[in-house]
């Protein structure tokens, strides 16, 4: 066996399983994202697969095996073709054709099941494979938590109706934390659904990380747990400087020469006000927008392709003291994205330069304004902040006295803001804490956008034909693996849970008078007849260097066998350091039952 430890990790290794799969000669780097696997490396993996797999198998999902390299024709069907961006690898092969490499597999698994379902007696179909991805990162990092090649979990389900899809979305729910616990893992499922509690379309299994590149938001008395991408918030009232709400005024609108004061601190010295009253207005550019804008100002001059605005600009009002979050933006106006729009086109919306655009006589954008300013009612608004300065719509001007529906309204009212720790809970109305995430895992109500756009159909009771309603649901296998080791781990390596270690047990002879060697060679073929994993370290190494390598591999037991232990082997557990003197003819019974043991202690 090659066994390929390290002193040192890489320069480039910043988190500890990065560090500790180099150390521990788990894995080596190709190049930036692209990981080989050497064999300790890959045995874990084939653990973690093995667990998904038979926790998939438990809920009736069955293994296919789809080719990582699909026809680029399934993904023009889509749609997906143009909207996938650069994270998509495109490729052409000899005849000009073109080729995806996967980088999931809606698509593929759509087009393999359109040809095979005829009828409602067929369904649900659950597929599932374990399968490379690749996905062009922008920054792979962290090893093999974010690659560039990695491998998925994934897996799609087919429904003649709403309740079936209902089913089978608890069940993964279900099998995904079993996954994790098996793994030793303590994950966080969140909402990743805008809106409401518990939202039920989609939810990311999480795992507490200070390096996560998500921001949970969670209310300790409710439950509630959403990624901040997603997260709502009750909307709560302005106060003025002393702490009460503010109230409207009845002052007219007076513009104020205020060159040179563009950023809210700026605006907070200058006027000497809290940044809460101010009102502050930026230009989106929104993509592919299914909202019907053609009665709002500028309305009218949107080009319409189809039942989308391939491109519109709107202006999004919120109070001064807050940011927008582009994926609830996006969410609100129903479009694929929402970025902010380049100084050009914010003069030409909104008249003016970027910090001094305003709410006030916008007759070319559709006004888009947060909760926080004012949200629309049955019978007119509630306004949530009076008496307010916003920017002037002119270079170098603001207003003062600006009252939300008084001086403008909205086209559309919604929750836009980026939730931080102290918001509001919106069912409870407890204030947030946040932590900081890695996904690990993703299921999704997906509806019938894939069976629609690819024509999958099938013949429902009466013979009338419909279109399968779909989920999918993804586990990140290596990100699994660099995660346990992230929970399991100590200064002096790894420390693998039973369930996942590489080995169960090393047993490791050292030289001295008594042949120590042909007692360990004994041992290991009886722990082997009896179907336990164990290495054998025969290496001629000092004791120390052994011991040092097997605690960095983190192999959960260590049986020593020496002069000094005989007729006894030594014991040892790499998580509690504990050490046990066993005679040599009871060692295996031992190892046996210990390995057993903590193996269902995962089950
Ligand atoms: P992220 O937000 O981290 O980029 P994602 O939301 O794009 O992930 P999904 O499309 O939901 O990921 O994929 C399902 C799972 O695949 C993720 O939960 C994650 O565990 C894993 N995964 C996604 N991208 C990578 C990657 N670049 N490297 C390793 N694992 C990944
Ligand atoms: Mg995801």
């Amino acid at each position: 066996m090659l066994v390929s430890t390290l002193r040192e990790a890489p320069g480039d290794a910043a988190i500890i399983s990065h560090k500790l799969m180099f150390r521990a000669g788990l894995i080596r780097k190709l190049s930036n994202g692209l990981f080989a696997y050497l064999p300790m490396g890959l045995r874990v993996k084939r653990k973690v697969e093995q667990i998904v797999r038979e926790e998939m198998n438990a809920i009736g999902a069955q293994e296919f095996l789809l080719p990582v390299v699909v026809p680029g024709e399934v993904w023009k069907e889509s749609g997906r073709w143009t909207t996938m961006g650069d994270g998509m690898l495109k490729v052409k092969n000899r005849l000009g054709q073109d080729l995806v490499v996967s980088p999931t597999a809606e698509e593929a698994i759509t087009s393999v099941i359109r040809d095979e379902l005829f009828s409602y007696k067929q369904l649900p179909i659950v597929a599932y494979q374990i399968q490379t991805k690749f996905r062009d990162e922008i920054r792979p990092r962290y090893g093999v938590m974010r690659g560039r090649e990695f491998t998925m979990k994934d897996a799609y389900s087919f429904h003649g109706d709403d309740k079936s899809l209902d089913e089978v979305y608890a069940n993964f729910a279900r099998a995904y934390r079993n996954v994790f616990r098996r793994c030793g893992l303590t994950v966080i499922p969140v909402s990743a659904d805008s809106g409401a509690f518990g939202g039920s379309g989609s939810e990311e299994f999480m795992i507490e990380s200070e390096i996560g590149d998500n921001t949970l938001i969670l209310c300790k008395k409710c439950g509630y747990a959403a990624n901040d991408e997603k997260a709502g918030c009750a909307s709560d009232i302005a106060l003025d400087k002393d702490g009460n709400p503010q109230k409207p005024t009845t002052l007219p609108i007076e513009k104020v020469a205020c060159a040179g004061v563009e950023t809210i601190v700026q605006m907070e010295e200058f006027f000497k006000m809290p940044a809460s009253q101010f009102i502050k207005v930026l230009i989106y550019r929104v993509e592919n927008s299914e909202i019907d804008f053609s009665s709002a100002p500028g309305g009218k001059s949107f080009k319409k392709d189809g039942n989308v605005y391939p491109e519109v600009f709107v202006a999004v009002a919120i109070r001064g003291d807050l940011d927008v979050n582009e994926a609830k933006l996006a969410a609100l106006l129903k479009a694929s994205a929402a970025e902010l729009a380049d100084e050009e086109n914010v003069i030409k919306y909104s008249g003016a330069p970027h910090g001094f655009v305003g709410p006030v006589g916008l007759t070319n954008v559709p006004l888009i304004v947060d909760f926080s300013v004012m949200e629309k009612t049955d019978d007119g608004f509630k306004i949530n902040v009076h008496d307010t300065v916003t920017g002037g719509g002119v270079a170098d001007f603001d207003n003062i006295h600006v009252e939300p529906g008084r001086d403008f309204v909205p086209f559309l009212t919604g929750d836009i803001r980026t939730v931080k720790a102290g918001d509001i809970c919106p069912n409870c109305g407890e204030p947030f804490f946040t932590k900081k995430g890695n996904e690990l895992g993703h299921i999704f109500k997906l509806g019938t956008k894939y069976a629609k756009a690819l024509k999958a159909k099938f013949l429902d009771e009466n013979g009338k034909e419909q279109t399968p309603t779909m989920g999918c649901y993804g586990i990140g296998i290596d990100r699994t693996v660099a995660s346990i080791i992230e929970e399991n781990n100590d200064e002096n390596g790894i420390i693998w849970p039973m369930s996942v270690a590489p080995f169960s047990v090393a047993v490791v002879p050292i030289k001295g008078e008594q042949d120590s060697l042909a007692l360990a060679e004994e041992l290991y073929g009886d722990l082997q007849k009896r179907g336990i994993e164990v290495l054998l370290d025969d290496r001629n190494e000092r004791p120390g260097v052994k011991f040092k390598d097997l605690d960095l591999m983190g192999i959960p037991l260590r049986v020593v066998i020496s002069d000094k232990t005989l007729p006894d082997a030594e014991v040892r557990m790499r998580k509690t350091g504990e050490v046990e003197k066993i005679p040599l003819k009871e060692v295996a019974d031992f190892v046996e039952s210990t390995v057993r043991s903590q193996m269902e202690s995962y089950k």
